[in-house]
C-alpha cells in the first residue's frame, strides 16, 4: 500500500507543484471567472498545465479546486455541482500523473468570506460546506486533503474537522502570512502568528503544517517560517511560496522572481527542515524543473554525506 504523505516525506523531502491560479489566466481563463468549471468544460487545458507540472518533476499536486466548496462555487451559479467539479479536478490529476508514483492532494480554499458576527455566513454553512468539499474529494480518492491560504483558526479549524469527518488520511493546514509594514515579522491578516498557527494544527490533528502565499512570504521569509513552526512542533512541515511580489502590470497582477532567483532559496529552506516544497502564486513549470534539479542535487550530497563518501 503507498505510505502516507507524512511519512513518506519525512523520510526525504518532496516536490510540490507549482501555480494553478496564475496558470489558468495564462491559458485564457478571465479574472473573476471559475476556474473549477475548467474541471468540466475544459479539462484537457487544467491537465496540460498538471502534466507539466508532473514532467517538470512535482510528485504532489495539487487539485483544481481551490474554490470548489459551495460557498465558493455559488457565485459563480454552480453551487450545485460541488461534486461534481470536484471529482473531475482529481480525475485530472490521476491523468496528469499519467502511472508516475504521486500524491493526489485535494485542494480547500478559503470559502470567501467572513463568519458571525463579522460577517454574514453562519459557522454551519461554512462547516456543511467543507464537509460536502472534502467529501467529494475524498470519495474521487485523494492521498490528502490541503486546508490552504488560510489566515484564521475558526476556518482552518472547520477546514480540518470536515477532512477528518470525510475520513482524510494525511490532512495539512496552510496559513497565508504577510510581512509586517516594518518588515520585522509576519503573521496573518487575522494577526496569526506562525509559532501559535503550528501548535493549533497539532492540537487540531494536522498532519502537516505549511504555508502558502501571502504577502512577501518569499524563500527566505518562508525559511524563516519553517524555523518558527520547527521550534513548537515536530509535525513535517511544508512550504510553498509566491514567485515574488505581485505587481500591478497594465492592469494585470505579474509576479516576476525567476526561478534563478527563486531556486536560490531553495537548498536554505530544506536544510532548516522543509519536507515538503512547491510554489504558489506566479510560479511556473520552470520554477518547479528549476527546484527539481537542486533537490536532486541535495539529495544526491545529502546521500553521500550519509555513506561517508
Ligand atoms: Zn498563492
Amino acid at each position: 500500500m503507498k505510505k502516507l504523505l507524512q511519512d513518506a516525506i519525512r523520510e526525504r523531502p518532496m516536490l510540490a507543484d507549482g501555480a494553478m491560479g496564475t496558470q489558468l489566466m495564462l491559458a485564457g481563463l478571465e479574472q473573476g471567472n471559475c476556474g473549477e468549471e475548467w474541471n468540466v468544460t475544459r479539462p484537457g487545458k487544467v491537465l496540460a498545465i498538471q502534466r507539466r507540472y508532473a514532467e517538470a518533476g512535482s510528485e504532489c499536486i495539487l487539485t483544481n479546486t481551490f474554490g470548489g466548496s459551495r460557498i465558493m462555487l455559488s457565485r459563480h451559479s454552480f453551487g450545485d455541482r460541488v461534486v461534481e467539479f470536484n471529482k473531475a479536478g482529481v480525475e485530472i490529476v490521476r491523468q496528469a500523473f499519467d502511472g508516475r508514483d504521486g500524491y493526489i492532494i485535494g485542494d480547500i480554499g478559503p470559502f470567501g468570506g467572513l463568519m458571525e458576527p463579522y460577517g454574514d455566513f453562519t459557522e454551519s454553512q461554512v462547516r456543511g460546506a467543507f464537509e460536502e468539499q472534502a467529501g467529494a474529494l475524498v470519495d474521487a480518492g485523494v492521498d490528502a486533503i490541503i486546508i490552504e491560504t488560510q489566515t484564521s483558526f475558526e476556518e482552518l479549524r472547520l477546514g480540518i474537522q470536515a477532512a477528518q469527518q470525510a475520513g482524510a488520511r494525511c490532512i495539512i493546514g496552510s496559513m497565508a502570512y504577510d510581512v509586517t509594514l516594518d518588515g520585522q515579522t509576519f503573521r496573518t491578516m487575522m494577526g496569526v502568528d506562525p509559532e501559535r498557527a503550528a501548535e493549533f494544527m497539532e492540537e487540531n490533528g494536522a498532519h502537516i503544517v505549511a504555508l502558502n502565499c501571502g504577502t512577501g512570504m518569499d524563500m527566505v521569509r518562508s525559511r524563516e517560517a519553517i524555523e518558527r513552526y520547527k521550534s513548537v512542533t515536530s509535525l513535517p512541515l511544508m512550504a510553498t511560496p509566491n514567485a515574488g511580489q505581485p505587481k500591478l502590470v497594465n492592469m494585470k497582477v505579474v509576479y516576476d522572481e525567476t526561478p534563478e532567483q527563486m531556486v536560490k532559496g531553495l537548498v536554505p529552506l530544506l536544510v532548516s527542515g522543509a519536507n515538503l516544497v512547491g510554489a504558489c502564486c506566479g510560479s511556473t513549470p520552470e520554477h518547479i524543473s528549476a527546484f527539481r534539479k537542486a533537490m536532486d542535487e541535495f539529495l544526491k550530497s545529502e546521500n553521500l554525506r550519509a555513506i561517508g563518501a
